[in-house]
């Protein structure tokens, strides 16, 4: 996607440096039972990440846990204090897709309530668990919305098993929801290529891809488009798995624990070269096309008459 903006002064990037956001949980709890308490673990590393942001002069956005917070505000005034962007990244960590409209309101007010009591201070954008807005769950938008969201980096614009959506632009877009409320949804860095778009926003697939690659690819993007990074706590340790006291499989903790041996080294490689930044300064910075989500239509995207113009000039 292409749109006709105004170019950073401070990096020869159209859209400036890279959005660097944490979905600050534990691995435990996140990925491997929901009931579990949140460990310490989960703190320290949250704490490494913020020393290596703070060696690297950026500023980067953090999608907390209602879970994670409520158990270690002091880390959450701490990433406040530091500048950072604190974000939701929900309550207790379910899929949208395993929960009910209800549920869902539920877990984000809760989540929102939390943080903004903590920070003193509004709570803008919210993250999914593991980017479970997807095409069935669409309506979310509508309830963050409601619960005073401005924006959503929940959708990964490729194909995978479990999430995506494939077609929606890799660009943030406006989303008019017809409930009298607009979103931004800022999507997770694609790649293009042979006629897909490929993760390289950060995750795995940032620790399993080469270092170069990965940079080299992330340039390609930052040519023409925003670029989204992502990445956990728990990627930092490579101890972790080793010495948890859950009987997890072999198969999961080898899998897990690949790559985060170097995925220190590979993000400051990654600050250095690109900086970052928090992702409502991305947002404030352009005015993003704007699109009607017709939930009529199974959610499908209608371009805003109005912005006939400028939404010509777009490739999705
Ligand atoms: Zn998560």
């Amino acid at each position: 996607m292409r749109i006709p903006v105004r170019k950073s002064k401070r990096l020869a990037l159209p859209f400036g440096p890279p959005v660097i956001s944490v979905d600050v949980e534990d691995w435990p709890q996140s990925s491997w039972d929901h009931s579990l308490p949140i460990t310490e673990r989960a703190a320290s590393n949250t704490r490494r990440v913020l020393a290596l942001l703070s060696e690297a002069g950026v500023h980067a956005t953090m999608f907390v846990l209602g879970k994670f917070a409520e158990k270690f505000p002091a880390v959450v005034r701490e990433i406040h204090a530091q500048g950072h962007e604190v974000a939701s990244h929900g309550y207790g960590h379910v899929e949208i897709f395993r929960q009910s409209q209800e549920e869902f309101t539920k877990d984000i007010r809760r989540s929102k309530e939390i943080l903004e009591q903590i920070i003193g201070a509004r709570v803008r954008g919210y993250r999914a668990p593991d980017f479970s807005v997807v095409r069935e769950t669409l309506w979310a938008l509508r309830i963050l919305s409601e619960a005073g969201f401005d924006y959503d980096s929940s959708i990964f614009p490729i194909r995978h098993a479990r999430y995506g959506i494939p077609d929606w632009p890799v660009s943030p877009v406006r989303l008019d929801l017809g409930n009298g409320n607009t979103i931004t949804e800022c999507p997770i860095a694609t790649f293009h290529w042979i006629g897909k778009n490929w993760p390289v926003g950060g995750g795995g697939y940032h620790r399993l891809l080469p270092g170069s690659v990965s940079r080299h690819l992330a340039s390609r993007v930052m040519e023409s488009n925003p670029f989204v990074f992502y990445c956990h706590p728990y990627e930092f340790d490579p101890l972790e798995l080793k010495e948890s006291a859950f009987r997890i499989p072999l198969s999961v903790r080898l899998h897990q624990s690949l790559g985060r041996r170097w995925f220190k080294a590979r993000f400051k490689s990654f600050l250095h070269r690109f900086g970052g930044c928090r992702m409502r300064d991305l947002i404030d910075a352009f005015d993003w096309p704007q699109f009607h989500l017709d939930s009529q239509r199974g959610h499908s995207l209608v371009r805003n008459p109005q912005q006939k113009e400028l939404a010509a000039k777009i490739i999705i």
